[in-house]
């Protein structure tokens, strides 16, 4: 079987989540097993995940400018875990709208406990932790059914609506299917100060 590899940036030591299948998603380090593989460790059971030890990148372009791109099978979702404070000193920025469906029903998790008891935050990208009583950033392995390209339609059958309360007209936006759906989707989640932060985290980590 050919698998297809995908370049990513990973630093030695830093933790990740990573995962084949969303519901078995492991908390791992990235080690150094042998003087030129690399592997990623499974925090909880303490053993290699991966088959095959990653390698770093020899394509020219990498070793140049960068020398901790490594080629990975494309279907490995990698999120790098971002430490408490992060989650919680992120920039605020006031929300504008939030869905009518509570977090949960998109199947978003709290990035600190894991736990569905939320609501949307009145900031932008973060979601209201019951549990946590805070305001926490949500992280792309967090988000749900937003962490991939969502299919409108599929999520209509299972019953996900992505109808919006608009805070500053106080009316609700009916979802649009079609041409409106992709402005949806970009307009969720991220304003532009934190797709800056987290370029900022992203660069952080990466060095
Ligand atoms: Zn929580």
């Amino acid at each position: 079987m050919i698998f297809k590899r995908k370049s990513i940036k990973l630093v030695l030591g830093c933790d990740y989540t990573i995962w084949y299948n969303p519901l078995k998603k492991m908390n791992c380090r990235l080690i150094q097993p042998t003087e030129k593989g690399y592997n990623f460790l499974n925090l909880d059971t303490n053993k290699c995940v991966l088959k095959y030890h990653l390698y770093k990148s020899k394509c020219s372009e990498h070793t140049e400018n960068d020398k901790t791109v490594f080629w990975v099978n494309e279907n490995l979702k990698i999120s790098t875990i971002y430490r408490k404070e992060e989650l919680l000193d992120a920039p605020k920025v006031l929300r504008t709208h939030y869905y009518c469906m509570n977090p949960a029903d998109y199947d978003i998790e709290c990035p600190l406990c894991g736990q569905h008891t939320m609501s949307w935050s009145e900031y932008e990208g973060h979601i209201w932790c019951y549990h946590c009583q805070k305001d926490i950033l949500l992280t792309w392995k967090n988000s749900g059914v937003f962490s991939g390209p969502i299919p409108i339609g599929t999520a209509g059958l299972l019953g996900m609506s992505f109808d919006r309360v608009d805070m500053d007209e106080n009316i609700i936006k009916f979802n649009p299917l079609g041409e409106n759906s992709k402005k949806y989707n970009e307009s969720w989640v991220k304003d532009k100060k934190l797709n800056e932060y987290e370029k900022e985290l992203n660069e952080k980590y990466s060095n």
